[in-house]
């Protein structure tokens, strides 16, 4: 159900006096980038954050999939929490960075799979190795349907072979493979910034457009908040409602801004 439809979401957000935001970026607050190694950062994301972040009833985390140092180059606005690989790695809005995984228990498995994946996308076309530092990411976007089925089953094949699933995890995803820590999973992020950094009173909501943001969305939920889902049609997904587009969504979130200063208004009329 679109959000602008969805009345009961509508009127628990009328109800809200304090939001804390959690926002996925690609797909969501702004529109896909060519490849991950893109990190120009989309003007008018940055001025709504802004805003949003300046906002007395507002607190907003940016947590993505992507390395932290690449979304704090895509998110350069300041007094916001900002989440990298998917809650691994974190940066408060004082500045603050905190590391949530062992980087040295975790990296001899990542070296150990780097270049079998590496030799796996020798000499085939449309493949992307990005090492994320916590995590390996096999992007398969641009290459060909059969081929990538291929390459990314084998790639599976190494990643389920090469570590204990006590510690590691491996996401998919449309022509994508990853492999890190099982800390990787914002869901298990979400509840952690919950717990670590309360805010008494606010009702959390969640924006986000893929399977990696619904393991966050049912955690919300579950902490009174409202999940919402980013896409341009309809889905399975356990989100309260949808917004239809990265544009939909900037624009939306515009309009908590008006709701919360017109509560302000009301209280000082
Ligand atoms: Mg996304």
């Amino acid at each position: 159900m679109l959000c602008s439809d969805a009345q009961s979401v509508n009127e628990r957000l009328a109800q809200a006096e304090r939001l804390r935001l959690f926002l996925d970026y690609d797909g969501t607050l702004a529109d896909f980038a060519p490849t991950p190694a893109h990190v120009d950062p989309d003007p008018a994301v940055g001025a709504l954050l802004a805003r949003l972040a300046q906002h007395p009833r507002i607190q907003v985390a940016v947590v993505s999939g992507r390395r932290l140092d690449h979304v704090t180059k895509l998110v350069p606005v300041p007094g916001i929490l900002l989440a990298g690989t998917y809650g691994v790695e974190l940066r408060t809005p004082e500045g603050a960075r905190i590391d949530r995984v062992d980087y040295e228990a975790v990296r001899p498995t990542l070296e150990g799979l780097k270049p079998l994946w590496a030799q796996l996308i020798t000499g085939r076309a449309g493949f992307y190795l990005e090492d994320k530092g916590w995590a390996l990411a096999l992007h398969a976007r641009f290459a060909e349907d059969a081929e990538a089925e291929g390459v990314l089953a084998a790639a599976y094949r190494m990643a389920a072979v090469s570590a204990s699933p006590e510690v590691f995890r491996i996401l998919g995803g449309h022509k994508f493979l990853e492999f890190g820590p099982r800390l990787a999973h914002k869901g298990r992020a979400v509840e952690y910034l919950l717990d670590q950094f309360p805010w008494p009173g606010a009702m959390p909501l969640y924006l986000g457009d893929d399977d990696k943001d619904e393991e966050a969305f049912g955690v919300i939920q579950a902490r009174g908040g409202i999940a919402i889902l980013v896409a341009t049609a309809p889905r399975e997904t356990q989100a309260d409602c949808r917004l239809e587009s990265p544009l939909t969504a900037r624009q939306w979130l515009a309009t908590l801004l008006g709701h919360l200063d017109g509560l302000d208004q009301a209280r000082q009329a």
